[in-house]
């Protein structure tokens, strides 16, 4: 079944792409690999070639019930008769609606408005300018500044990528662009540990020093993730939330990759129980059929930015409605199913499937939260060869820097999870 030779036409329009389409952080002149997908249905993906591979990815994070999906798949037919998109400028629908109504029962209780964006990256930027916004509006012009974490990962677009890790996120090729934000350490006090109050020092030391030039705290609560994949303690968040009450800054949780149950919790702020004054969410957020997020603050905030005037964005496809109504429909899928005995069950699976690797000389250690398994090895993974082995092995895993990490759909079986994290072992034996 495997590696059958490719279709003439897939050939060509595979090699059309390899010379004029960018992928995601490749050279155009030397790009990865890509490989030719076909079709995915549930946990697997189908590529031309013959292979079939269980998705370890769920396509960076957003595909948490599998793929094609016949609920989701008949929420977006329903939509595409009635109508696949209209401007939200003056006219308004019911799936974006319902959609706002149900992300605000499930939020943290202080969150009352929200602002539908059309991705992740545009989320954080919107909840930058609230931020920026609310303190020009009631007065205190000059807390602009932003505070985030080293590590951290919140988009690409430029206002994003400035509170990504300077170093991760090649700050060096773009300061002129960025307005120079700080940074506070990344912190150390894993989750799962006794909590060392010292971990929060650092944090509460930037915070004093600057808290009159700061609007807002920007962090990926409990797990930091496409910045190394880290999970750490909730009483560093219950810190945070006094720290910023005392010093008059918001807080702002990114919980693009965390929502939607990934780690345990259908939020990861319930962990640790402090609210944020502003969230972001995204990713999972349409079971992984379309983009969309969503920024979502509190009435202090709403109003206060108010008193300025109107919030100051508006994409062209906000609150798109077919992905208002296959949100609506993951959303069931939630509520309707039972993601948090999956989560665990994986939880489990995980720490099993991947605790040979922790006795291997290259690695560095395994960690595992909720649905999310990740082998750190003590230098980096080259990136091709391991793809192509996992490929070998039926499984879908895109590594990056020195980490092989798995955040499989929730719906995987055990067999899925085998295949998965043998292939992880089988490729760190023989590299
Ligand atoms: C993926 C991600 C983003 C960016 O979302 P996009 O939809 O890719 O723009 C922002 N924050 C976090 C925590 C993410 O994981």
């Amino acid at each position: 079944m495997a590696n059958t030779p490719l279709d003439p036409e897939v050939q060509e329009w595979l090699d059309f792409d390899r010379q004029h389409l960018w992928h995601p952080y490749t050279s155009a002149s030397e790009p990865l690999p890509c490989y030719p997908f076909k079709s995915a249905t549930g946990t697997r993906i189908q590529l031309h070639s013959g292979e079939s591979l269980v998705d370890g990815m769920s396509s960076w994070w957003c595909a948490i019930h599998g793929y094609n999906h016949p609920h989701l798949n008949d929420a977006l037919k329903k939509q595409a008769e009635i109508a696949s998109h209209v401007m939200f400028g003056g006219l308004t629908h019911e799936p974006a609606a319902r959609l706002g109504k149900r992300l605000l029962d499930v939020s943290p209780p202080d969150m009352q408005h929200l602002f539908l964006a059309d991705s992740g990256s545009v989320s954080v930027e919107v909840a930058i300018k609230m931020a920026a916004q609310y303190y020009q509006a009631t007065g205190l012009k000059d807390k602009g500044r932003l505070l985030a974490l080293r590590n951290g990962y919140h988009g690409d677009t430029a206002g994003a990528m400035a509170v990504c890790d300077p170093v991760t996120g090649m700050h060096s090729l773009f300061t002129h662009l960025l307005p120079g934000h700080l940074f506070a350490p990344q912190p150390r006090c894993r989750f799962g540990d006794d909590w060392d109050p010292k971990d929060f020092t650092p944090m509460r030391r930037l915070l004093e020093q600057h808290h009159h030039e700061l609007c807002a705290v920007i962090v990926e609560p409990i797990v930091q993730g496409a910045g190394g994949i880290w999970f750490y303690h909730p009483n560093y968040l219950v810190e945070l939330r006094r720290a910023c009450d005392e010093l008059d800054v918001l807080l702002i949780y990114d919980e693009i990759a965390t929502g939607f149950g990934r780690t345990g919790k259908l939020f990861a702020w319930e962990w640790a129980g402090a609210q944020p004054d502003i969230m972001t969410v995204g990713k999972a957020l349409t079971g992984g059929y379309l983009t969309l997020a969503a920024t979502l603050t509190s009435k202090k905030v709403a109003q206060g930015i108010s008193q300025g005037g109107p919030l100051m964005h508006g994409p062209t496809f906000m609150g798109n409605p077919l992905a208002c109504a296959v949100a609506n429909a993951s959303l069931d899928l939630l509520e309707q199913g039972d993601w948090q005995q999956q989560v665990s069950w994986l939880e489990q699976a995980l720490q099993e499937g991947l605790e040979p690797c922790a006795g291997l000389d290259i690695c560095a250690e395994t960690r595992v939260c909720g649905a999310i398994g990740a082998v750190e090895l003590k230098s980096s993974v080259d990136v091709a060869a391991a793809q192509a082995y996992f490929v070998r092995c039926g499984a879908w895993i895109r590594p990056f820097g020195k980490l092989i990490y798995l955040m499989p759909p929730y719906i995987c079986s055990q067999q899925d999870i085998d295949t998965l994290c043998e292939a992880i072992f089988g490729y760190l034996q023989t590299s």
